[in-house]
């Protein structure tokens, strides 16, 4: 019998669990929180994910896809509310593509609920892991309400404990461990929009609503009982940032002057926003993920990006995925299946740490640049026009499988390809005509070469 310790019972820490029992493992998941099926849990932020089809395709694996999407909204596009109260809408693909957008507490109960049903799986809710021992290796946990010590010792841990990860910080006391954590300089809130009285959306349905300020900006997720989710991000500190906003006056003249159209449709606005700290982003890199074959770092413990492509969760499914085909190839070679499940996954993870900062700064400034915008729209009609010969980075990202650190060189190649094609003709050209067809074929073969 494989005895599994999984570290943290989130979203990733869920659904491994439930691979590894469907393996014939036990697995014994010890998750910090008290379980929030049961009471709520105060100390999470509410937030809303979207998940798109790599994600989603993890979820099939375990037979969960169709039950989470029904419990999703889905979003066919963007809508941006500029500054002069003008809201352009801009579709993800001219072919249905769209992203689901979930409450993280509903998709970890969903998980939670599939595991907890399998035979082998033990949840120990309320438990915080204080301290490992990677040799053995064991675990110790503290009761978060009794103070009482558990210690466990497994065959092998898996660290699903996020980007604050305590199993990563002890491997990060090993040598040649590498680590590097960055924090952005704003941080989110989360406050909601409801339904009207009659159940019908106050913001147009279908569609995530981004209301872009600079480094300032509003995110609105839809919600299948038509309310809206948002998420409000502001620098930490200097002049309107979460530490200028004290008072109730304040936030109001805030809301006002940066997001008038929103201001009035957020009810007890002020209760709401003081009711929590705000939250830090985060990017975490670090190596290698794994110790001997006894410990493994899995989602955001491994690799915590900013959630600018919204791929975090997407991400950490996915990790599931190859985790399973690794297992599937190396069977009881534990530490061949820990070094192919990282030769896999971080190199994707890397480049998409570094494209989630990268995209975030065109989220934040970009947006309001002429060249930029006609250059994303360029883009946007040579992907409808010609899927099969370009796809957009963000489609490949969103609406793919194709590994990150594949759409990466995909995206070198196109991304010099545009660049001559906007210096030889400008961004009005037309891209019906048969030699920008012509142009297209030969780049994809140079793909294929
Ligand atoms: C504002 C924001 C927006 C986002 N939007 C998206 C999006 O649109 N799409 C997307 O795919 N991703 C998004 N993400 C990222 C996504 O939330 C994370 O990538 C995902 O939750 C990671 O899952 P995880 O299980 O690895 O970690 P977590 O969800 O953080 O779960 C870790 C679990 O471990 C537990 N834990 C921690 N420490 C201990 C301990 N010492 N002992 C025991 N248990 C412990 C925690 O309580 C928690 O339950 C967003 C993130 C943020 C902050």
């Amino acid at each position: 019998m494989n005895r599994s310790l999984v570290i943290g019972g989130g979203l990733v820490g869920s659904l491994i669990a439930i691979h590894l029992a469907r393996r014939g493992h036990e697995v014994d998941i010890f998750e910090r929180h008290p379980d929030f099926r049961i009471e709520a849990d105060t100390k999470r932020p509410a937030l809303n994910l979207t998940l798109c089809e790599r994600g989603l395709r993890a979820l099939g694996e375990v037979g969960l896809r169709e039950r989470v999407e029904a419990l999703a909204a889905p979003a066919h596009g963007r809508s941006i509310h500029g500054e002069d109260g003008f809201t352009a809408y801009q579709p993800y693909g001219a072919h249905g593509e769209a992203i689901h957008s979930i409450a993280r507490s509903e998709l970890n109960e969903t998980l939670i609920n599939l595991a907890e049903g399998l035979p082998g799986i033990a949840f120990h809710f309320g438990q915080k892991c204080t301290h490992l021992d990677l040799a053995t290796p064991s675990a110790r946990f503290e009761d978060v309400r009794t103070g009482a010590i558990t210690e466990i010792k497994p065959d092998r841990i898996f660290g699903a404990d996020g980007a604050y990860s305590t199993v990563r910080l002890h491997l990060q006391k090993l040598e040649r461990f590498n680590y590097s954590q960055q924090y952005l300089s704003q941080g989110y809130k989360s406050l909601k929009i409801p339904a009207r009285a009659d159940g019908m959306p106050v913001l147009e349905s279908g569609s995530l609503h981004v209301w872009p300020r600079g480094q300032r900006m509003l995110i609105g997720f839809p919600n299948r009982n038509a309310s809206v989710s948002l998420s409000l991000l502001l620098p930490f500190d200097g002049a309107h940032s979460f530490a200028s906003l004290t008072t109730a006056d304040e936030l109001r003249s805030f809301f006002h002057a940066w997001f008038p159209d929103v201001a009035e449709l957020i009810p007890g606005l002020a209760e709401q926003f003081f009711a929590r700290p705000p939250n830090s982003l985060l990017t975490v890199r670090c190596a290698p993920w794994s110790y001997e074959d006894k410990v493994l770092l899995v989602g955001d413990a491994a690799h915590a990006i900013l959630p600018s492509y919204g791929q975090g969760a997407n991400a950490g499914f996915d990790d599931c995925s190859v985790f399973v085909q690794c297992m599937d190839e190396y069977g009881d070679d534990w530490r061949s299946v820990f070094r192919a499940f990282e030769a896999r996954r971080r190199p994707s993870m890397d480049y998409m740490a570094d494209l989630c900062v990268e995209h975030f700064v065109e989220l934040c400034e970009l947006v309001a640049d002429p060249n930029f915008l006609k250059r994303k729209e360029l883009e946007r009609r040579l992907n409808d026009l010609y899927p099969d010969l370009y796809q957009s980075l963000y489609t490949m990202v969103t609406f793919t499988t194709t590994p990150y650190i594949e759409a990466m060189r995909i995206e070198h190649r196109q991304r010099k390809f545009m660049d001559r094609l906007i210096a030889d003709e400008g961004y009005d050209l037309d891209v019906e005509s048969p030699r920008i067809k012509e142009l297209l074929l030969r780049l994809s073969h140079e793909e294929i070469a």
